[in-house]
């Protein structure tokens, strides 16, 4: 498995190319401006100043190659409330502006302020478009809100981009980068999927705790770990309700077993000449096609124990001899029990192994089942041998529903 996360250890911001377009303000009295008669600032005034400075910036911009900027009118409207309501706009700190436009707007990664002031409305228009940030490829958004400083026109602006919220949705439809709310505490950070990796272990730059274990279907679409347990039913005849659950365990994992033989994805033929796509397969789809490598039978043996009434779950890690792998877990009311699902044709009673000393060489990073994905921060001499303890292994916490759409 390989980790496909890049993750952006905080918020970017282009703060040094505001602050070294300056804050211009003048110190001498104007006493020009004091007799000249000041526009009405109304909400006309406001659209047509910044419509006059997205055509002067795109006039920049077009020659250099730079896609044109427009305006952001939810991020307009709060500008313009937030200048309004500052005592005095012209003494604004610029870091005060990023803070409520971040705060407002968690997906706004890409900010740069400037603030100008002017005896009249075309020379302000200037100032704004010689700003150096204007040609800065990385924003698609400029706003602009003039006010009254003095006998002056002065004018904030306002260069961004908004990345979006994740969700899988939207990671599927375009992909790139999103901003996104860490479960375990709350922070805020950037996050960029790489599709290629199998398995996208999404941990949180600020507490380091894992999020999220997302991996790419044959169709090629990503989905939650969780998801691929679907409830599959072995054919045939069930399996008795006689035995032990150690006798039904094994009987079910038998006709696994011999069923599915160990392929890896590289050996399955790819949808593209010389690509190699690594996929995670749904317990029916690998029952189908027969084979399977690690997390394929990991998964189908899960779902079927799980069908059959036994807690399973699949932890995703290390193991000592093959390097990251996936394997199964079950716990029964005595034993909890370690399940290598990559064996082929026999599995006796020997292979079901209880965990303890001999299992030492699996070291488990993340376990999920249908419902939950489980992480630990215990050391693990202790986690290595009990899988299913609360204290030790976490559930990610589910986001309320509608405070971020991501679940
Ligand atoms: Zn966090």
């Amino acid at each position: 498995m390989v980790r496909g996360l890049l993750s952006f250890g905080s918020v970017m911001l282009a703060a040094g190319l505001a602050l070294s377009a300056g804050f211009h303000v003048s110190g001498r009295v104007d006493l020009l401006g004091v007799f000249r008669a000041m526009p009405e600032i109304d909400a006309a005034f406001q659209r047509g100043f910044r419509s006059d400075a997205i055509s002067r910036i795109n006039r920049v911009r077009i020659p250099g190659g730079v896609d044109e900027v427009s305006g952001d009118e939810s991020l307009q409207a709060y500008l313009e409330s937030f200048v309004q309501v500052h005592p005095e706009p012209s003494s604004l700190e610029l870091d005060e502006v990023f803070d409520a436009l971040q705060t407002r707007f968690p997906g706004a990664q890409y900010l740069a302020a400037n603030l100008v002031t002017s005896r009249n409305r075309e020379d302000l228009l200037g100032k704004i478009g010689g700003w150096i940030a204007v040609a800065n490829p990385e924003f698609d958004a400029i706003n602009t809100t003039v006010f009254r400083s003095g006998g002056r026109l002065g004018a904030l602006a306002v260069m961004s981009r908004r990345i979006p919220e994740f969700s899988l949705h939207a990671a599927n439809e375009k992909g790139g980068r999103f901003h996104n709310r860490c479960p375990h505490c709350k922070v805020i950070h950037a996050l960029e999927l790489d599709r290629d990796s199998r398995t996208l272990i999404l941990s949180c730059p600020h507490c380091e705790l894992p999020f999220d274990v997302l991996a790419v279907d044959i169709s090629g679409e990503i989905r939650r770990a969780n998801d691929f347990f679907e409830g599959f039913t072995l054919p045939g005849e069930p399996v008795s309700e006689e035995g032990s659950d150690e006798d039904r365990i094994l009987a079910l994992w038998q006709r696994i077993a011999t069923h599915c033989t160990y392929e890896l994805d590289q050996a399955r033929p790819s949808g593209q000449e010389g690509e190699v796509r690594e996929v995670w397969k749904r317990p029916s789809e690998t029952w189908h096609e027969a084979t399977g490598d690690c997390e394929d039978t990991a998964i189908l043996l899960a779902d079927v124990l799980v069908g059959a009434g036994f807690d399973a779950r699949v932890a995703i890690g290390w193991n000592g001899n093959i390097g990251q792998h996936a394997w199964v877990v079950v716990k029964t009311a005595e034993r909890q029990y370690l399940l290598e699902a990559t064996l082929q044709e026999e599995v006796t009673r020997d292979d079901l192994v209880e965990l303890g000393e001999g299992t030492d060489f699996y070291r488990p990073e993340q376990l999920f089942d249908k419902e939950r994905i489980y992480y630990t921060t215990a050391s693990p001499e202790s986690f290595g041998r009990d899988y299913f303890s609360e204290s030790l292994w976490k559930a990610v916490p589910v986001p309320p529903a509608g405070e971020l759409s991501q679940r």
